[in-house]
């Protein structure tokens, strides 16, 4: 029976969205004050908490490392207790309780407003995008086009949330900021609960019903355990490629306010615009992407996972590329600021890369992993995630010492060198795949009873 089905996909697929569109404007609108809060004067009509820079970065770094990393747990207590539609739920509600922590004064609610909201999407975050595999049969070749929707839904909360939060937090008060952003995640629950009539037979505890207490007992065979080998090198891929990526909020933050003329038919661009422009061009790019690589498929070229993921490491590459261009103008003498086409030439070469790779990664994890261990392997994926965050951090610091011209150099060797070796390889890591991405256009979608 084909079920019901919008622009083609499941249902389910669209609750998905918008749990997850609220939830990341929760997420990227309290990111966005976070460090402005903790860094505005005492003083003010709107005191923040006075912490100075230095101190205000550090935690930044901990929070966006933590808050992913701690979907290792989220994962675990997925495949092992609850399922993943559970542990979304209860994620969602820490998050909640987290946002509306903060938005009470007192540095214990702080706390553990933070510790609510690293629990919380740790719970939440990687097994929401389990269950968008879920949504689809092994085969379907419309699961990579679902994780793009389910893609652009994260990017449209993203491109809201600082304009929202952003705006009132820092204007007009931080704990309304913090409330708007609880309130965002309110409203993901409740397209959650409501929507959970499309999510039947999604996301469910394996562990404990009889007729999957064959897949658990039994060890890995040899193709799970191939498999797994692929999917730790497409984490590597993944860390490097997010230690590029996330420059942004930091070291080309900074160059934006300092070293770029953001003057443009005589307004001057504010720094913090860049910091939406990847989730606009997210947005704008995902659809067409999205069909670019259905095309190139279908046209018999070759199109697996690590392929796009390769491909994407060698446009991460060129987007740094362009910051050198930024960076040798300077280093001329001639100009004082570096025209600011370089900034948006590389902020749209970071998306075309990171459409190529990241809708692409979470996909073919889905695909690659043992269900036992589907949401321990999404988890790590995330944890990963974490962890290229924390390196992006180390690098920006590194470059206050070793100039930008170096890191931008650094980093677009390094990412060339990682997007040419996949393709080098790529037979033998197809090979390791076994299949696991075959696509098969006459498996037909059916909604779980
Ligand atoms: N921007 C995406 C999101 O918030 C990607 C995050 C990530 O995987 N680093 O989901």
């Amino acid at each position: 029976m084909q079920g019901k089905t919008i622009l083609g996909h499941p249902t389910g697929l669209f609750v998905l969205f918008f749990t997850e569109m609220w939830e990341r404007f929760s997420f990227y609108g309290m990111r966005a004050i976070l460090v402005l809060y903790l860094t505005a004067e005492t003083t003010k009509d709107n005191p923040g908490l006075g912490w100075t820079s230095k101190e205000a970065l550090a935690l930044y770094g901990w929070y966006t490392m933590m808050v992913y990393f701690m979907g290792i747990f989220g994962g675990y207590i997925a495949d092992n207790w609850l399922g993943q539609k559970k542990t979304v739920l209860l994620g969602g509600i820490f998050i909640i309780f987290g946002q509306f922590s903060l938005a009470i004064e007192g540095s214990t609610t702080f706390y553990a407003g933070l510790i609510l909201l690293v629990s919380g999407v740790g719970l939440l975050k990687p097994n929401i995008s389990t269950m968008v595999g879920s949504l689809y049969k092994t085969g379907d070749s419309r699961r990579d086009s679902g994780f793009t929707i389910f893609y652009i839904g994260i990017n449209i909360g993203a491109v809201l949330a600082p304009l929202i939060v952003g705006f009132y937090g820092p204007e007009v008060n931080w704990y309304l900021g913090f409330s708007l952003a609880g309130f965002g995640m309110i409203l993901g629950q409740l397209v959650y609960v409501f929507g959970k009539n499309h999510l039947k037979g999604v996301g469910d505890l394996l562990k404990h019903s009889e007729e999957n207490k064959h897949l658990l007992d039994k060890p890995l065979t040899k193709i799970e355990k191939d498999r797994m080998v692929v999917m730790f090198i497409s984490f590597l891929i993944v860390m490097f490629f997010w230690a590029a990526y996330e420059q942004a909020g930091g070291l080309m933050n900074l160059y934006a306010r300092d070293k770029i003329d953001r003057v443009v038919f005589g307004w001057e661009i504010p720094t913090a615009f860049f910091q939406s422009l990847h989730a606009i061009y997210v947005v704008i790019l995902g659809a067409p992407m999205a069909y670019f690589w259905v095309k190139w498929r279908d046209s018999g070229k070759e199109a697996s996972s690590v392929f796009k993921m390769g491909v994407g490491s060698i446009i991460m590459s060129l987007g740094f590329v362009a910051l050198m261009g930024a960076a040798y103008e300077l280093s001329e003498g001639a100009l004082e600021k570096a025209p600011v086409y370089w900034l948006f030439l590389s902020y749209f070469l970071h998306v075309v890369a990171e459409l190529s790779l990241s809708p692409v990664a979470l996909s073919f994890i889905t695909k690659l992993a043992p269900l036992k261990y589907a949401g321990l392997m999404m988890g790590t994926y995330f944890a990963v995630v974490g962890l290229g965050n924390k390196a992006a951090g180390l690098l920006g610091e590194a470059a206050q010492d070793a100039g930008e011209m170096a890191i931008f150099t650094g980093i677009a060797v390094t990412s060339l060198g990682l997007g040419l070796l996949v393709l080098l390889f790529l037979k033998k890591l197809n090979s390791l795949a076994h299949g696991a991405e075959d696509v098969n256009p006459k498996v037909a979608f059916v909604e779980p009873e």
